[in-house]
């Protein structure tokens, strides 16, 4: 009997498992399959977890828009989004209007930050390819390389149209500008969050607007991200799915019945006809850097190229747990403006890593629990520091900004007013992570659209060669328009399953 052609798979996250799923259940049962995944657990940066009984992700949280998102099609065909048996990450606190306060305890009213947000709002929109205002078009026509430079021309087109206000009254030493400026920075550092840019001036102005949403609402699931991943993995035989089998070392292109040679960290291997490759671009950056590389022979240069032009950051989660003597309900949802990292005015005690921090919001209505998110460098830190260290700084920074409003600049022991307290912190650390080494990608300024393309394109590029399709590529990194996301993930793995499955001439849909 011919041997069935052999598929292994590299990674059990969302790709790597759409793509087992679509093979098993396309193929009647024609091919060997199989998932290596390095850690222990599936799911990779979908994990999530638990907090004081609370349902939390550790990573991907958000089905970004339900309209023809295939995430939210089977949360809902698995009853998963309305969670049942425990309180939930479902940030419904995000509804009511958060309090805003300056550093120095000045709390912002609406007058003060709606210009500013709907500037920013207008600028994101249009740089995203949706309408224009005068803002925009004026600091489009100054010529743009990055999101960061782009929209702090824009912060200047605005300003320069609205150079007679009036002068700031009642809120210290802070000028009009300088606020503003601050809060156009606050929105600035939620962007970072939301594309692991740690610099918005890394960001790619012009493919931005390449970028594609779904429609509809941003919705968390209930039942926890992991379940759509255990839905994906259920349809598996037992022994398809294989953990702490860390990859080393990738040979193709070898004169053999099945090309492909993938050794594993504990020194054994497996031969295979083809191999679809889903770890992340942090990890395939690693790859193409360290001596030994993760490829033998090295990858061609038009796909080093693109791996190392397309931009990879750090995004990180963390989670507090107030102190049991204060009630959820008396902090509220909080967003942070603070002073330049330059300003004489800080509060000493704010440590650098806090400031670029936009938010801090109890994970539903009165929840004991509350998260902010990181980027960048700082994200980075937050990884090194000890619980200890978080808890201080963070404490800190809650009680300065809602104490009464203070000129001077503040120590510990001129903090008066409100004291807040965190007992305990539950973060994230992809950046540290081996099988991640970051949060999910970008298009850094330098990289474009179609290097999304070239990292799908499948080794070797000869299509009359005798083994085609050894190495195929799926992963978040892989998609030109949903890249960064579990959807374009999940799309990924649909199209590589798809090109095997036509190859052998199943039918793929
Ligand atoms: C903090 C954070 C928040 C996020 N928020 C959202 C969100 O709200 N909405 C959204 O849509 N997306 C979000 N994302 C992005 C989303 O999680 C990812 O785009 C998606 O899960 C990536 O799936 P993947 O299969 O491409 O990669 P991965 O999930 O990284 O899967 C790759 C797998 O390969 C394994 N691996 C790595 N190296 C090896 C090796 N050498 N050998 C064997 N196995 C290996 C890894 O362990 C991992 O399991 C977030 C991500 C993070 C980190």
């Amino acid at each position: 009997m011919a041997k069935k052609p052999r598929i292994v798979i590299i990674g059990a996250g969302m790709a790597g498992l759409t793509a087992a799923n679509k093979l098993y259940t396309s193929s009647n049962d024609l091919f060997e399959l199989f998932v290596v995944e390095g850690g222990t657990r599936i799911g990779g940066r979908i994990n999530t977890s638990e907090f004081y009984s609370d349902r939390v992700e550790m990573g991907a949280t958000w089905i970004h828009g339900i309209k023809g998102s295939p995430v939210h099609q089977i949360a809902q065909q698995i009853n998963a989004l309305q969670g049942s048996d425990k309180p939930w990450e479902c940030m419904d606190g995000l509804l009511d209007e958060p309090k805003t306060i300056a550093e120095g305890g000045f709390e912002l009213n609406g007058s003060m930050i709606e210009p500013i947000s709907t500037l920013f709002k207008n600028l994101m929109d249009f740089a995203q390819g949706n309408e224009a205002s005068k803002w925009c078009s004026m600091s489009r026509r100054l010529g743009n390389k990055s999101i960061g430079s782009f929209l702090r021309k824009g912060l200047d087109v605005f300003w320069d149209s609205c150079k007679d206000h009036e002068e700031l009254k009642g809120y210290g030493k802070w000028s009009r500008e300088l606020l503003e400026e601050a809060i156009f920075a606050m929105y600035e550092n939620t962007q970072r969050t939301y594309t692991s840019a740690g610099d918005l001036f890394s960001l790619d102005y012009e493919a931005e607007s390449e970028y594609r949403m779904f429609p509809g609402e941003e919705i968390t699931i209930g039942n926890g991200y992991s379940s759509i991943i255990e839905y994906l993995a259920s349809v598996l035989p037992r022994d398809v799915i294989q953990l702490d089998r860390k990859v080393a070392k990738i040979e193709w292109d070898r004169c053999d019945s099945r090309p492909v040679k993938i050794h594993f960290l504990d020194g054994s291997f497996v031969l295979a006809d083809h191999v679809i490759v889903t770890v992340s671009l942090g990890v395939l950056k690693a790859g193409i850097c360290n001596d030994p590389g993760l490829f033998s022979p090295p990858l061609p240069s038009f796909k080093t190229d693109a791996i190392s032009r397309l931009g990879y950051g750090v995004v990180n989660k963390l989670f507090l747990r107030l102190n049991g003597n204060r009630k959820p309900e008396e902090l509220p949802s909080l967003q942070m403006v603070f002073h330049r990292s330059d300003s004489e005015l800080r509060h000493k005690k704010i440590p650098w890593w806090m400031r670029r921090t936009a938010t801090l919001s109890p994970i539903y209505n009165n929840a004991s629990v509350f998260l902010s998110w990181f980027a960048g460098k700082e994200a980075l830190e937050l990884e090194r520091l000890s619980n200890e260290e978080i808890i201080k700084a963070v404490t800190t920074t809650v009680s300065s900004l809602l104490s009464e409003p203070h000129n001077e600049i503040m120590s510990d022991s001129n903090s008066n007013g409100f004291e807040v307290s965190f007992v305990d912190v539950l973060k994230s650390k992809w950046g540290s992570d081996p099988l991640f080494l970051g949060s999910y990608s970008y298009v850094a300024v330098g990289s474009c659209g179609a290097d999304f393309d070239t990292m799908a394109e499948p080794l070797p590029t000869d299509v009359y060669h005798h083994h085609p399709l050894q190495i195929l590529f799926a992963g978040e990194a892989t998609h030109r328009t949903h890249y960064s996301t579990t959807h374009g993930a999940y799309f990924s793995g649909i199209r590589e399953a798809n090109r095997l499955l036509q190859h052998y001439h199943c039918v793929g849909v």
